[in-house]
């Protein structure tokens, strides 16, 4: 058979035509992006925040020959672009979700375009860059510098990471090694909490401990926080070193443990402390709130989240630790080609992925541009905001508030015959409006809407409330 006459002096190969036509108007086609990204935003408030969810595309097959940036962006703003929500927007209140500020942004455009794999020394200053970024969160969450910190992707990753490192510290504890001879050296394993987040359950899962390892604690009565004296008791069965999940926002009320009380216990009992604070940490940053998240630093690791409330694009979290040496222990990724681990170690050997992107940039040009002042605005505004929609809802007969409105999420209900069926068909009637998402709170369906997006503002609220309270007495 002939070679294919393209592979003789496969060296001398011209690069394909395509490609070096995009090369020579690489200004031209930012530029296209950049009006297609402003268009975006612009569109952004009037757009309906969920849309309809419509029948799926058909995939299209995969080009033979592509036919270049301009035709993919124009197929892309055709095909995907209007069946995307307007999630980055001030009223999408699902979940906990914040937005891009227009700092974070530009960092997160610039990432991309440095593609930076910043995870050692051999190559320039990005985990420098990292860690200059590590340093700011820590002052925002009034964290001792006894906590280093690593990006990783989300929260659950950040919980993953968190309970590997505890996970090495039952085995310093036990006398055995978990990331040498495997979780089974450890025997049985205790994870104590009061209301965990799903994702612990996961972390469980991934690191071998199981989930049935998790051993809820009952929680004081009307709340999601744990009762610290059910919680000593639980420490006091428990035959050998623990480990205790506190919770600093649950995601249905935003209730946190007493962290000071917990950490206390430390003097009684033997137990490694990760506090999950993917978006309760924030509560720092408004000095009327601080008291909620006071005690941190306590935490032998901790979980922050940053694609929430600090309003960097997906995907983004922090992980801090008081024991970066069981860290190392754990994700060293020896290899020839690799630094030394030495005293400070790459990035490389600190978390569950080899590359990784430069996901700082975002989170260090938002605090740069912003400072803590910029930050504490966004969070107080959006706790207000939960304040008056929680006001709003408790006034509407239609509705029931559920729960007290303690930072920025707001847990409510149907007033009449609140069933799954009931909620789904309010929570439509409003997508084009507010986006909402479903719970169970006290065995009771309800739904929660959930502010730390920065555009949101009181003319949002306004907006939401109105969808809500006549959509409500629709159905009702
Ligand atoms: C959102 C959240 C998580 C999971 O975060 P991801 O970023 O989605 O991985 C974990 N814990 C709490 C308390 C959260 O609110």
């Amino acid at each position: 058979m002939a070679r294919p006459r393209r592979a003789v002096g496969a060296y001398r190969a011209p690069m394909d035509r395509t490609l070096a036509a995009d090369l020579a108007r690489l200004p031209d086609l930012l530029e296209a992006t950049r009006r297609a990204a402003a268009d975006a935003l612009a569109t952004l408030e009037a757009r309906p925040v969920v849309p309809p969810a419509g029948k799926p595309l058909d995939p299209e097959p995969l080009p033979e020959d592509g036919a270049g940036t301009e035709q993919a962006l124009a197929a892309f703003q055709e095909r995907w672009a209007p069946r995307l929500s307007a999630s980055a927007g001030p009223r999408y209140l699902g979940f906990v979700t914040g937005g891009a500020t227009p700092a974070a942004l530009a960092g997160d455009w610039l990432t991309a375009t440095h593609d930076q794999n910043s995870n050692g020394a051999l190559d320039g200053a990005g985990q420098d860059l990292e860690r200059e970024t590590v340093g700011w969160l820590r002052e925002l969450f009034h964290l001792s510098d006894a906590h280093t910190g690593t990006f990783v992707s989300g929260a659950t990753m950040s919980n993953t990471t968190g309970l590997a490192i505890a996970r090495e510290w039952l085995g310093e504890r036990l006398g055995v090694s978990a990331s040498e001879d495997g979780a089974a050296a450890l025997g049985p394993v205790r994870v104590l909490s009061g209301a965990p987040h799903s994702s612990i359950a996961k972390a469980l899962s991934v690191l071998g401990l199981g989930r049935r390892s998790l051993v809820p604690v009952p929680t004081l009565p009307g709340r999601e926080a744990v009762d610290p004296a059910a919680l000593e008791r639980a420490l006091a069965d428990s035959p050998g070193p623990a480990v205790v999940v506190a919770n600093a926002g649950t995601v249905n009320t935003v209730d946190f443990d007493d962290l000071r009380a917990v950490a206390a216990l430390k003097e009684r009992h033997d137990f490694w402390l990760h506090t999950d604070a993917a978006f309760g940490a924030f509560a720092a940053l408004s000095p009327d709130h601080a008291h909620l998240a006071d005690g941190l630093d306590a935490s032998d690791s901790l979980c922050v989240d940053l694609h929430k409330w600090l309003n960097v694009p997906y995907d983004s979290a922090v992980q801090f630790t008081r024991r970066r040496d069981l860290q190392a222990r754990v994700f060293q990724n020896s290899a020839a080609y690799l630094g030394p681990l030495g005293d400070h170690p790459d990035l490389v050997h600190l978390t569950p992925e080899n590359s990784h992107r430069l996901r700082a940039l975002a989170a260090w040009f938002t605090l740069r541009a912003y400072g803590r002042s910029g930050h504490r605005e966004i969070v107080e505004r959006d706790i207000a905001c939960a304040r008056a929609l929680g006001e709003r809802i408790s006034h509407d007969p239609a509705l029931t508030l559920l729960a007290p409105v303690r930072l920025n999420v707001v847990c409510f209900t149907l007033a009449d015959d609140p069933t799954p069926a009931r909620l789904t068909a309010l929570r439509e009637a409003v997508a084009a409006e507010a986006f909402v998402t479903p719970t169970v709170y006290g065995g009771t369906p309800a739904l929660r809407a959930a502010f730390s997006n920065w555009r949101t503002t009181q003319a949002d609220v306004e907006r939401v409330a109105q969808a809500l309270g006549s959509a409500a007495r629709e159905i009702a």
